[in-house]
């Protein structure tokens, strides 16, 4: 997809800090961390936002969470534990409209979900 930031960190048009890759899905911190560590697991593929997956997509949204999974015991926040955000559409101000998993850890969190 022309001009997504994503699709061109995927395709190592822009660089990136990769933690994780797979056929289906890469993984690589965020820019603007926001905690001690906050990863960004991404398909390769161009999907907007979840208001765009389809049913034959279920099998991707697994890897993603399976991909999360792993990278949570790579960097040994599994215990101390992690959120999985996913930002859709201008209420959640979802700014990168490729769809992503914000995996942040590492500090305890807030109460507030929004
Ligand atoms: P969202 O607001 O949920 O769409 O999240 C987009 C995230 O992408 C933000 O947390 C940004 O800091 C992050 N981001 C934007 N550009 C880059 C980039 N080139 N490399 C890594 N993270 C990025
Ligand atoms: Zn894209």
């Amino acid at each position: 997809m022309a001009n997504c930031i994503f699709c061109k960190i995927i395709a190592g048009e822009v660089p990136c800090q990769q933690v994780y890759s797979d056929d289906l899905v890469v993984a690589f911190y965020d820019i603007h961390p926001v905690a001690p560590i906050h990863i960004l697991v991404v398909p390769r593929a161009h999907i907007a936002s979840v208001n765009e997956l389809l049913p034959e997509d279920e099998p991707l949204v697994g890897r993603l969470f399976s991909a999360a999974r792993q990278i949570a015991w790579e960097q040994g926040i599994q215990d101390s534990g992690y959120r999985l955000i996913v930002n859709t559409g201008p209420h959640a101000r979802q700014s990168v409209y490729h769809m992503h998993l914000h995996l942040i850890g590492g500090q305890p969190m807030g109460f507030s979900m929004g």
